[in-house]
Parts: structure tokens; C-alpha cells; sequence
């Protein structure tokens, strides 16, 4: 068994599925024995609502351990919610947060520093970007070890990546040597147009390597689970999106501990 492995889903736009990512790949680690914990660093508070958790009354949140020196990991966690998955949570203060980090000591390395303590009591750890390339993206992308990048199968699903890519290189190159794109998944895939297929084409042209061999197909049964609070292996474990988010798990699996055994 690999490491702690930890992974910023990223991509500045939004609603390309990294809070779907975020909630169901981890759900998807947990069952299959991984330690697994979700950090919600998007001030939406998406992944806290749809893991049951009410944002307005979560107490403390990682807004908190972000700018304040005495906060923990261990304040603020929601420890299992589910067998092997505990969550970080956020609520609507954080949207503050990218601009007091601007003023704080270390600004880019408080997630990556609070999280050092906690490391060893994981597998994975999944982190759920907001959709901009601010500060908040910029401490995922230097507590990571990788990127996972999902990417919606639609016309323009590559726009706007050069800049991801630049941040990627330029947080390798100054802050953490580390950080590269570990892989990019396909969301929402219709297989009944030929746009959906055309774009996978497209994509696995461009990441040949990183793109992952699972495409997770649009289902609505992803869509609604989240206003349930449940990950998709609660509300519908037999859908067609449970089945993807079950095989995406074991190809990052499979992929971690190759790149760890390469790395090694
Ligand atoms: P992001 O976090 O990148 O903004 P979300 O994961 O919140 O994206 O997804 C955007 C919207 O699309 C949400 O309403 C979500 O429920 C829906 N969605 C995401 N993935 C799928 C999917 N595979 N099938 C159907 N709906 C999806
Ligand atoms: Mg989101």
C-alpha cells in the first residue's frame, strides 16, 4: 500500500463535476477499504451539503483552520460519516478566505501545513476546488500530490485549460516540486450524441497518458443524490454513475501505486 496520496480536483469553470467527483470518487475509496478523508475548499459548501451535512451549522470550518494558527484538522473534522470517510467541512465564510490569506504568514502553504499532522490517518485525501484560480486553488495545488481534472464532454470543454496548466507549473516550480496533473476524467458523457463522443476523442488526444480509461456517463440519478445528502452509492449504488465512480476509484487506485513504485 502506497503512501497517503492527495489529490486536488481542479478546474477553474465551473460545473464540469468536481464536487460530484469530490463526493463520490471518495465515497467510491472508502468502500473499497481506503482511509479516506474530503476536504470542501469551495466557499458553495457543495460537498459539505451533499455529504449530509448542513453548512450553516457545521460550527467549525476549515475557514478556521485556514486563518487561524491554534485550528486543527482535528477541530474541525466530521470523522466517518460513512465507514472510512470523514470530511473537512466549509460553509459561506470562507469566501473571505482568499483575500485574508493575501495578508497571512505562509499564505500558500496553511492547508498543506495543517494537514501534515493528519496525513498518516488516511489513504486519500480528495480535495474539492472552487472554480477560480485564487489562493484557496493555489493551497490545494501546494498540499497535493496530483491533479485530477474533470473535464465536461461538451464543445469548449479544453477552454480556459492553458491557464490550469500554467498554475500547475508554476506552483511545481516555486512551491511544490511535487504537484503534477495525475489524471483528467470525462463527465457527463451522453453516448447517445455524437458531440459527447467527438470530445472524448478530442480529449484523449490532448492527455493521452492522463485521461483516465472510466467515462462517467450523465446520470441523473448523480444529479439528485446531493439534495438527499447521499453519495451515489446510498441513493442508487446500481445506477450507471455508481458503476462509473466504483471503476474510476479502482483506476486511481491501480494508478497511485504505480506512480508511487516509479516515484520510489
Ligand atoms: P462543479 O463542482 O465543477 O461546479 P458539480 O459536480 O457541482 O460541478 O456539477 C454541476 C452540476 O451538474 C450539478 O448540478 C451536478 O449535480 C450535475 N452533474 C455532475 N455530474 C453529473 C453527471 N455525471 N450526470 C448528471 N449530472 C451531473
Ligand atoms: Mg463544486
Amino acid at each position: 500500500m502506497p503512501g497517503t496520496q492527495i489529490y486536488a480536483i481542479a478546474n477553474q469553470k465551473g460545473g464540469v463535476g468536481k464536487t460530484t467527483t469530490s463526493i463520490n470518487l471518495a465515497a467510491c475509496l472508502a468502500e473499497a477499504g481506503r482511509r479516506t478523508l474530503v476536504i470542501d475548499l469551495d466557499p458553495q459548501s457543495n460537498t459539505t451539503t451533499g455529504l449530509g451535512v448542513d453548512a450553516h451549522r457545521v460550527g467549525g470550518s476549515i475557514y478556521e483552520m485556514l486563518v487561524n494558527d491554534g485550528v486543527t484538522v482535528g477541530d474541525v473534522v466530521k470523522p466517518n460519516l460513512h465507514p472510512n470517510l470523514s470530511l473537512l467541512p466549509a460553509k459561506v465564510d470562507l469566501y473571505a478566505a482568499d483575500i485574508e490569506l493575501v495578508y497571512l504568514d505562509q499564505r500558500e502553504y496553511r492547508l498543506q501545513r495543517a494537514l501534515e499532522a493528519v496525513k498518516p490517518q488516511y489513504d486519500f485525501i480528495l480535495i474539492d476546488c472552487p472554480p477560480s484560480l485564487g489562493l484557496l486553488t493555489v493551497n490545494a495545488l501546494t498540499a497535493a500530490d496530483g491533479v485530477i481534472l474533470p473535464l465536461q464532454c461538451e464543445y469548449f470543454a479544453l477552454e480556459g485549460m492553458q491557464q490550469l496548466l500554467n498554475t500547475i507549473r508554476l506552483v511545481r516550480d516555486r512551491l511544490n516540486p511535487r504537484i503534477h496533473l495525475f489524471g483528467v476524467v470525462l463527465t457527463m458523457y451522453d453516448p447517445r450524441t455524437k458531440l459527447g463522443a467527438e470530445v472524448v476523442r478530442e480529449i484523449s488526444e490532448h492527455f493521452p497518458r492522463e485521461r483516465f480509461q472510466t467515462v462517467i456517463p450523465r446520470n441523473v440519478r448523480l444529479a439528485e443524490a446531493p439534495s438527499f445528502g447521499q453519495t451515489i452509492l446510498e441513493h442508487d449504488p446500481r445506477s450507471p454513475g455508481a458503476l462509473a465512480y466504483k471503476d474510476l476509484a479502482e483506476e486511481v487506485i491501480a494508478r497511485a501505486a504505480a506512480t508511487e513504485a516509479t516515484h520510489a
